[in-house]
């Protein structure tokens, strides 16, 4: 528990009173010819929904978590509950800076230790690419080089799981929930982003680069960064601990997360399943609508600690 005010670096400067504009402006395009938004289908609403881009909503998100602060350590694994602060693309876009989220919420008490120091991670991911600028495209650890990742060069096909994973198919209802979540938002609670990450490369044995990519085009948060270091942290690939036989089981880990609702509200054709069955439906229960599962979990696990064994050295 934290007792003190943890130490950070000055207050944040404040706003300027005025900036001055040139005279006369260069001649630019109009950012709306450049017809960047989707029309055809225009599959952004859900992302328009869910966030308001700028300095203002960023400020808002902090006003609205900041008294959360205190509770972060009993709220922050919950995925059916709003327990972290959802400023990471805030972040990332410079909307707001580190060091204000810091001074605005560290005299909160509770659990805001625990908050502060995702903050901290943040920055450790910045540092890691400093020194490892290829951290995204390579391997920290070489001998994951030699990982027999199931892919088409071995004879594999895997396009057709992949895109199950992508669309939400798998049928792990956690899973599931995740990555549609993901795609209707742009946002994935981060105990759910470990779930599916590791459900792509330990449970399909798929290689990281591949989830790191689709993440990099979908979450709005996507941040060269922390892309990286996590999913070479899942992956243990990574320079820090190596994770790869942490093989998280995603249907207990949603029970012990109690996300019974949060699949509801991402995987409809479950929502009438009781909050005991809906972790990991029975043959009898799961509805005709809803994927049978890619892959069983015990059979995943043994698959990849093979595969595992055959670099271990
Ligand atoms: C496979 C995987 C990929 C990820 N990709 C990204 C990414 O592209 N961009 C991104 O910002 N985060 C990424 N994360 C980290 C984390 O999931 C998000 O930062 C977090 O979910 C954002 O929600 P929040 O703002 O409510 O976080 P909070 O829990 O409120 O945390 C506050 C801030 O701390 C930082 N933070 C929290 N957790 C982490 C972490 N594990 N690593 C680095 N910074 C962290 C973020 O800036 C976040 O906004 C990834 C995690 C995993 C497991």
């Amino acid at each position: 528990m934290w007792h003190r005010r943890p130490a950070c670096g000055p207050e944040p400067a404040p706003r300027p009173h005025t900036v001055n504009a040139p005279d006369d402006w260069p001649a630019s395009d109009s950012l709306d010819d450049w017809d960047l938004l989707p029309t055809a289908p225009d599959w952004a609403s859900g992302i328009r929904d869910e966030w308001e881009p700028g300095e203002e909503g960023a400020r808002k998100r902090l006003d609205a978590f900041r008294d959360e602060a205190a509770h972060y350590e009993g709220r922050r694994n919950l995925p059916s509950v709003e327990g972290t602060s959802r400023l990471s693309p805030h972040l990332h876009f410079g909307e707001i800076s580190p060091g204000a989220v810091w001074h605005a919420t560290s005299d909160k008490g509770g659990s805001v230790a625990t908050f502060l120091g995702e903050l901290g991670w943040r920055d450790y991911a910045q540092n890691v690419i400093l020194q490892f600028p290829d951290y995204g495209k390579s391997n920290a650890r070489d001998r994951f080089d030699e990982f027999p990742w199931r892919n088409p060069n071995r004879g594999h096909t895997i396009a057709d799981e992949l895109q199950a994973w992508q669309q939400g198919r798998t049928g792990y209802p956690i899973v599931d929930a995740g990555m549609r979540q993901l795609w209707h938002t742009g946002w994935m609670h981060n105990r759910v982003r470990m779930i599916a990450a590791s459900f792509l490369i330990k449970h399909l044995l798929i290689d990281w680069r591949e989830g790191e990519k689709w993440f990099w085009d979908t979450l709005v948060d996507a941040d060269y960064a922390s892309n990286a270091v996590n999913w070479q942290w899942v992956a243990g690939t990574g320079i820090d601990s190596n994770m790869f036989v942490r093989i998280m089981a995603p249907l207990s880990q949603s029970e012990k997360f109690d996300a019974a609702a949060y699949i509801r509200q991402w995987v409809p054709e479950l929502a009438d399943l009781s909050d005991e069955a809906i972790h990991d439906p029975s043959d009898e229960l799961r509805p005709q609508d809803y994927p049978a599962k890619l892959v069983g979990h015990r059979e995943a696990r043994e698959r990849a600690l093979d595969a595992y064994s055959e670099i271990k050295s």
